[in-house]
């Protein structure tokens, strides 16, 4: 068994990474989504119901997120359109412990924080075809109103800059095929040979006779 990974989504708000995360846990075998803690409010999801506490984010208080701040209680966390999300130390921690990868969806800065603190992160950037393919998608969300598009396509430009700082840059121009790319990503990092020195040394051990 490989030591498990934390591997990282990051991308322009609407670019598809909620879509590309559901699909690689719908196909995948052992990796888990984490679920964010957020102090936003919910959102009006694109069938017209509304995302749903425990599901898409744990949704808290301004309060009880600065008190799990000061009880270390994140693995990561980060203020994004003035709203503060933070990854939950313990499931992460648990989910490795039963034997699971860990994919974390999130922004730039908390992205940061997981390679600083665990350099064997593996680090997934996704890129938008063109910003006029971006800006139809966030249009055809139909989850946030025209100021909030118009706010997260002035940010995206900023976050590009970070994409530098990423180990992999998958382009989701077709999904099929931005999917299968992020697959294979995860594949060969768990053959890694970082992530798998114990096989090393088990099968040095049969040698030495
Ligand atoms: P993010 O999680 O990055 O904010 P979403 O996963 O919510 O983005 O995707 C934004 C919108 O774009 C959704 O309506 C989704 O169905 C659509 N979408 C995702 N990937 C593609 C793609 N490759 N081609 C066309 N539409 C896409
Ligand atoms: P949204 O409000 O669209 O759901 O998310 C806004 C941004 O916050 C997205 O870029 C998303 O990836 C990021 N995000 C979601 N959860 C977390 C988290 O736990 N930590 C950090 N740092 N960013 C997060």
């Amino acid at each position: 068994m490989h030591k498990k990974v934390t591997f990282v989504i990051s991308g322009p708000s609407g670019v598809g990474k909620g879509t590309i995360c559901e699909r690689i846990i719908g196909s995948m075998e052992n990796i888990a989504l984490s679920v964010s803690c957020t102090t936003r409010a919910p959102r009006r999801l694109e069938d017209g119901g509304m995302e749903t506490d425990g599901v898409h984010y744990h949704f808290i208080t301004p309060e009880r997120f600065s008190a799990m701040i000061d009880e270390g209680d994140f693995y990561e966390y980060a203020c994004v359109h003035s709203g503060y999300y933070g990854t939950s130390r313990s499931f992460v921690e648990k989910q490795k412990a039963a034997g699971n990868d860990v994919i974390l969806e999130i922004e730039m800065q908390g992205a940061l924080q997981v390679k600083a603190t665990d350099p064997e992160a593996v680090l997934i950037f996704i890129l938008p075809p063109s910003y006029e393919e971006l800006r139809r998608r966030l249009v055809g969300r139909n989850s946030e109103t025209a100021e909030q598009i118009e706010k997260r396509l002035a940010d995206a430009s900023n976050q590009l800059a970070f994409a530098y700082a990423y180990d992999y840059l998958v382009v989701n121009d077709n999904l099929d095929e931005a999917v299968q790319a992020v697959t294979e990503i995860i594949e060969a990092s768990r053959m890694r040979t970082s992530s798998n020195k114990k096989k090393i040394d088990d099968i040095k051990r049969c040698f030495r006779r």
